[in-house]
């Protein structure tokens, strides 16, 4: 089937919340076989949905997009996704994803980018029923709603169990040539794969980091004890394993060279970096007010992750931007070091 770009005029411009993967590859591919222009825009959080990350909401989009001809937007999402992560208006799913939130946020960057580029209307790759805390008639309807999209909001996988939008009852794109699908079956979905060509599309995504038990463990906690949270602190959470002394210090101690190292790049002038020299040593970085006893417990949680944790005493050496120090202990056990971690 030949959906490169066609040479008539397009009878409409739509812009798709574009993830790379099949549902809303499927669904550009649906309007570009009707001749309508695709826009695609693909978000980007702190969150994981990162186009390498194949744990997130999101994959590359730009081999669909060159295959079959249409335009991607990359739209980092910043801050304003840190916001409603600390207060979703409409609560969690099983973990600290916000997806009803969510959803309606990139609806509203997407509804306004269609109202600068004066387009016709917005689609999405969702399946109605297929993800129960997000894709469920109510929830689709929400969104809708709270993006203030309604009667331009397509799902073109779901279209005709849904109400016609207003392209579709003004005739500008054909009702009858998109899907029906519901739920989480995805027969329908591989069938029109083979019939458009689509292929290495990968297979569909559990979420973002935010569906993942220990990341999101790790969030609550830094949510809780963090009043302002940076960027840095987001990205941390991402690396080693991280330790609560108190509620103003933790403690993040890395797992193998790649985290050591993004642990020295991510440190910030106030926060302190222990290692034990000449052996096998994780990097730890300590983030908050640490008092000295605070200092000697990082040491000794360093200590028993280092290669001579067997030792009676270890010296752990420690370096702030201004100060320095050595301090040699014993290596905590492994039962206390298990009881601070977050
Ligand atoms: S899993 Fe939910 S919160 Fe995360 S990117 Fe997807 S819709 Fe958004």
């Amino acid at each position: 089937m030949d959906t490169t770009t066609p040479t008539l005029a397009p009878k409409a411009h739509v812009i798709s919340l574009f993830s790379g993967g099949l549902d809303s590859s499927l669904s550009v591919l649906l309007m570009l076989r009707q001749n309508v222009q695709v826009t695609a825009i693909t978000f980007m959080t702190h969150f994981g949905c990162d186009l390498s990350d194949r744990s997130s909401c999101s994959s590359n989009p730009y081999p669909a997009a060159k295959q079959f001809g249409f335009d991607v937007k990359l739209v980092h999402l910043a801050d304003k996704f840190v916001k409603i992560v600390q207060d979703p208006t409409y609560g969690y799913g099983k973990n600290m994803n916000p997806c009803v939130d969510c959803r309606i946020l990139m609806l509203r960057e997407a509804k306004d980018y269609m109202e600068m580029v004066g387009a016709d209307a917005i689609i999405t790759g969702e399946v109605l029923g297929q993800r129960p805390f997000s894709q469920m008639r109510p929830k689709l309807h929400l969104t809708e709603r709270e993006a203030g999209l309604k009667g331009r909001l397509l799902r073109p996988l779901s279209a005709k169990l849904l109400p016609p939008t207003i392209a579709e009852l003004d005739g500008r794109i054909d009702r009858e040539k998109l899907e029906a699908i519901c739920g989480r079956g995805r027969h329908r979905q591989m069938e029109l794969a083979k019939e458009f060509g689509l292929e290495n599309y990968p297979s569909p995504a559990s979420g973002c980091l935010l569906t993942d038990p220990e990341y999101s463990r790790k969030l609550r906690d830094l949510l809780q004890h963090t009043p302002h949270i940076n960027f840095i602190d987001l990205n941390l959470l991402q690396v080693g394993r991280h330790f609560r002394l108190t509620p103003e210090t933790k403690v993040i101690v890395g797992r193998s060279e790649s985290d050591n190292n993004k642990l020295e790049a991510y440190a910030e002038p106030a926060d302190w970096l222990l290692e034990v020299m000449d052996t096998g040593s994780p990097v730890t970085i300590v983030r908050g007010a640490p008092t000295p006893e605070d200092l000697e417990k990082a040491a000794a949680i360093t200590a028993r992750y280092c290669d001579l944790r067997t030792e009676p005493s270890v010296e752990v050496t420690l370096r702030q931007a201004k100060d320095s120090r050595t301090l040699r202990l014993e290596p905590g056990t492994a039962e206390w070091v298990e009881s601070l971690r977050v």
